[in-house]
């Protein structure tokens, strides 16, 4: 297979339906619904797991990291590919939910700054989902700000040498890889002295204790870093240069989050709770049919910013803060939902275990971690603010002030 012009805008009416056949036949057959199967799944395992399936499948039928090139595990196909694709996911439940942090953040940025030896040592695997990587930003003192960031990374020889705490990392039990952002230089304002590594999760000196959730999962994690040794060839880009990089990763995370997985006009929310109200006989409820109109409306909303938030992206390769409109559009989405959800199904949404309405309780206390998850509503809004319409900047007390010199 030869490796064709990624950024190819156009493909004949042919190809196009030919290739539009293909991913159909092999949605038709896999994308049958991710999830536990019911099971309790606390850790995220069995959903995980279902969706590493499905990305084995997407590998085997040369379908698996679309515009990739061939060499790096990709199937070598252009982004007029991709939109085809995209259109069709749209149409079936997401299967790839679980590798939206493996997929939509690590894998850009190995594909963007890794070295030709990095991208060939950890792309193909990172495609295929047989590896799946997680992002370790946040610090129990370095969410919002984290640029504010106390983990130390030391240079020692060949190696580098990671001490420090990371929290709330999403399924890094399951990983096999992750990219950390820690300290190299302290004499040298914040921002500056940041770098970016690749690090093992088995590596000796990591400790990966878990977080119980609201939802009763325990999905994400802190971690612990004592002495942890990683070669040198494992930081990514430029010592000290990390900042940019977490500020594109950032862009990178709010365009997966915001963006999703699919292409097209999204309705997947408002057609779940139209059918809960068909099947609970509400649907003539006149209050709860103006809600479902909202929501419809927020849902294209949504999406025509994801399809524009796309659209730029061809146009450069590293996504702007326009990505935070896309953020904020799904967290404001994920609330109307939420609170149409707990009106329609009423006193089954405060139902736990075992019990029917079980879904719904848990779903409506999930959706609040979307407000958060990927920099909060608040963050967005200053980014939205400072970046997207030019309003003077957040005030900034430590601006120009080597981090050694920063009050603790
Ligand atoms: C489901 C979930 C998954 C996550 N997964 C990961 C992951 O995989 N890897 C990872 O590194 N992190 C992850 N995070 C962490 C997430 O990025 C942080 O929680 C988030 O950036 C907020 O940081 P914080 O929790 O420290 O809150 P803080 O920064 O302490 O913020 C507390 C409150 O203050 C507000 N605030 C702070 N600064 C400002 C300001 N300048 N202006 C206005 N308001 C402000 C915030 O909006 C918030 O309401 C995850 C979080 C969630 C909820």
């Amino acid at each position: 297979m030869t490796t064709a012009d990624p950024d190819s805008e156009a493909l004949s009416g042919e190809d196009e339906a030919e290739f539009r056949a293909r991913c159909r036949a092999f949605l038709d057959r896999h994308a049958t619904g991710a999830g536990s199967g019911g099971h309790p799944d606390p850790r995220g395992e069995r959903r995980l797991r279902a969706a590493q399936k499905f990305q084995r499948a997407l590998t085997e039928a040369g379908l698996a990291g679309l515009t990739h090139p061939v060499e790096y595990g990709g199937a070598g196909l252009t982004k007029a590919h991709e939109r085809v694709w995209r259109d069709e996911c749209a149409r079936y439940p997401s299967m790839t939910t679980e590798l939206t942090i493996s997929h939509g953040m690590c894998l850009p940025m190995l594909a963007e700054y890794g070295t030709a030896e990095q991208k060939a040592a950890w792309m193909a695997r990172n495609i295929s989902g047989e590896e799946v990587w997680c992002q370790m930003f946040s610090e129990p003192a370095a969410g919002s700000d984290v640029a504010g960031l106390r983990t130390r990374a030391v240079r020692d020889g060949d190696e580098w040498v990671i001490d420090g705490q990371k929290v709330w990392t999403t399924l890094a039990h399951l990983c096999a890889y992750g990219i950390v952002i820690a300290r190299t230089n302290v004499e040298v304002p914040k921002h500056a002295g940041i770098s970016m590594f690749i690090v093992p999760m088995d590596a000796p000196g990591i400790e990966i204790r878990p977080i119980r959730q609201i939802d009763g999962g325990t999905a994400f994690n802190e971690i612990f870093f004592t002495g942890v040794r990683i070669p040198a060839a494992n930081l990514l880009g430029e010592a000290d240069k990390g900042w940019a990089m977490a500020t594109a990763m950032l862009m990178y995370e709010r365009v997966a989050i915001g963006a999703g997985p699919v292409g097209g006009i999204d309705t997947e929310l408002s057609d779940r709770l139209i059918e809960e109200c068909r099947q609970r006989g509400a649907i003539g409820d006149p209050r709860l049919r103006q809600g479902l109109m909202q929501l419809r409306i927020l849902e294209a909303c949504r999406s025509l910013v994801s399809m524009r938030t796309r659209a730029e992206l061809k146009a450069g390769r590293t996504p702007g803060p326009g990505g935070s409109v896309g953020k904020l559009a799904w967290s404001e989405l994920l609330a109307a939902y939420r609170d149409l959800s707990m009106e329609v199904v009423g006193a089954a949404g405060a139902a736990w275990e075992h019990e029917s309405g079980a879904a719904w309780s848990r779903n409506a206390l999930s959706t609040l971690q979307s407000s958060i998850a990927g920099g909060t509503s608040e963050i967005q809004r200053n980014i939205i603010g400072d970046r997207v319409l030019g309003l003077p900047r957040d005030i900034s007390a430590d601006k120009g002030v080597p981090f050694k010199d920063l009050p603790l």
